[in-house]
């Protein structure tokens, strides 16, 4: 058998934009558009090189993932280790070093009490697993709880029981009307993270929570920032409030920290804007910095043993890919990035950077607002921006952003310099005063 290495022919640019249009799903796409798309051929540090050779400076971390820019060598080096022993093994009866290191790493740096680790493959599946252990909390208490409650315009996947809790409007489910499960939506906090709290704000949440507290298996949340339903930074008073009316009615707190995880609000994690802990906690994104797909969901000892107690012992979800050596030999890589690098200055500067940089854009009668938190830059524009003109707009002008809604906004990679984002900042009010959106 020949050893001989060969790769495969090379695609022109055209020819994988081609097979692409026939093809292939894009996240939230049509066959039947003409969105712009792009071929990418490499990506290194916080910059993205188009197929055609043009290179785009990255504010988007792909989805927040990317912690510590592209085709990071001490990334690439954890990964290839461990790929060199091995890629995968089940996880059913086995263990290995590369999890029983990051299981400790998450431990130890997770808000108090989350002793308790599942490993999974992506963020919707965090979600599912955590409001299966919610579910499962209460048949280990002998009770049979069905609902949870969330907030609008929250966001938690594209799963069945994860669009469930996303919220009914901007989330998709008139789409699958009749199918999803029925939840309880407080109202969106109004109190913003900067503006004085008002004790009014929790009413929704409180009187929903106390009128539904014998149904209620679970609380599920972002906490501090709403991020897909409009990029909102709450109040951190709101999120203590939450977490003293769930323990007084003994109902389990998840905090979806899928976006906000790994230091991206300014704070390792967003729930430490308000000093709590929850009762489970979702990873995503961040996890891997951007490497590959993975997902772990935290819990308190309290949860894993009520769940073990129940009838069948078990906590029953087990995916094929649980624990990935690779994923987890990457994460765990990325956590010692994080302190290495001392994430707390990194973002600090950032969110410096983003604000003196973003500060221009208040002066123009399109823009409705601007905000800053961490390393997350927000300029929330009157009216829906038109993609179809400026993502071209934007690659034309060397910035990879993706703009939804009336959003324009950026989170960058970690490692990115003031010339990187003062560059972002300038083409985000560049294609706004030039009216190309
Ligand atoms: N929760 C939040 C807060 C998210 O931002 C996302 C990703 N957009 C998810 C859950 C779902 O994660 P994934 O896309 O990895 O399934």
């Amino acid at each position: 058998m020949s050893t001989e290495r060969s790769a495969p022919k090379k695609l022109s640019n055209e020819q994988v934009l081609s097979i692409d249009r026939q093809h292939i799903w894009h996240p939230y796409s049509s066959f039947d558009n003409n969105n712009p798309i792009y071929a990418v051929e490499s990506a290194n540090g916080v910059r993205i090189t188009l197929k055609t050779g043009e290179s785009l400076i990255d504010g988007m971390s792909s989805w927040w993932s990317v912690l510590h820019g592209y085709n990071n060598q001490e990334l690439n080096h954890a990964l290839t280790e461990q790929l060199s022993k091995m890629a995968h093994v089940m996880f059913g009866g086995l263990t290995h070093e590369p999890a029983a290191r990051l299981a400790k790493q998450l431990t130890d740096i997770a808000p108090a009490g989350l002793n308790k680790v599942f490993f999974s493959d992506s963020g919707s599946v965090a979600v599912e697993v955590a409001l299966k252990m919610a579910l499962q909390y209460w048949q280990g208490l002998g009770q049979t709880r069905r609902k949870f409650l969330t907030l609008k315009k929250g966001y938690h996947g594209d799963t069945i029981a994860a669009m469930s809790v996303c919220d009914p409007i901007t989330g998709m489910h008139h789409m699958f009307n009749g199918v999803l499960m029925q939840q309880l939506f407080a109202e969106q906090p109004q109190c913003r993270i900067n503006d004085e709290w008002d004790s009014q704000d929790i009413s929704s949440f409180e009187s929903l929570l106390s009128e539904h507290k014998n149904d209620i298996a679970g609380v599920i949340l972002e906490p501090i920032v709403q991020g897909t339903g409009g990029m909102h930074f709450y109040h951190p008073e709101y999120l203590r409030q939450v977490r003293q009316l769930t323990e007084r009615y003994g109902i389990p707190l998840i905090a979806d920290e899928i976006a906000t995880g790994m230091g991206r609000t300014g704070r390792m994690f967003a729930c430490e804007h308000s000093g709590i802990s929850p009762d489970i906690m979702c990873l995503g994104k961040t996890l891997s910095a951007g490497y590959i797909t993975f997902a772990a969901t935290l819990c308190s000892d309290a949860i894993a043993e009520t769940i073990c107690a129940n009838e069948s012992g078990v906590f029953m979800h087990g995916p094929t890919f649980m624990g990935n050596p690779l994923a987890c030999a990457v994460a765990s890589k990325s956590i010692e990035l994080l302190q290495k690098n001392n994430w707390e200055q990194q973002v600090t500067n950032i969110e410096r950077w983003l604000s003196e940089g973003l500060a221009a854009c208040k002066t123009l009668s399109e823009v409705e607002d601007v905000r800053v938190l961490g390393s997350i830059g927000v300029v929330e524009m009157k009216r829906n921006v038109d993609l179809k003109k400026i993502q071209p707009a934007l690659v034309a002008r060397g910035v990879w952003l993706r703009p939804f809604g009336r959003l324009i906004y950026t989170m960058p990679p970690y490692i990115s310099t003031q010339a990187d984002i003062e560059t972002l900042c300038r083409e985000i009010f560049n294609v706004i005063s030039n009216n190309h959106y």
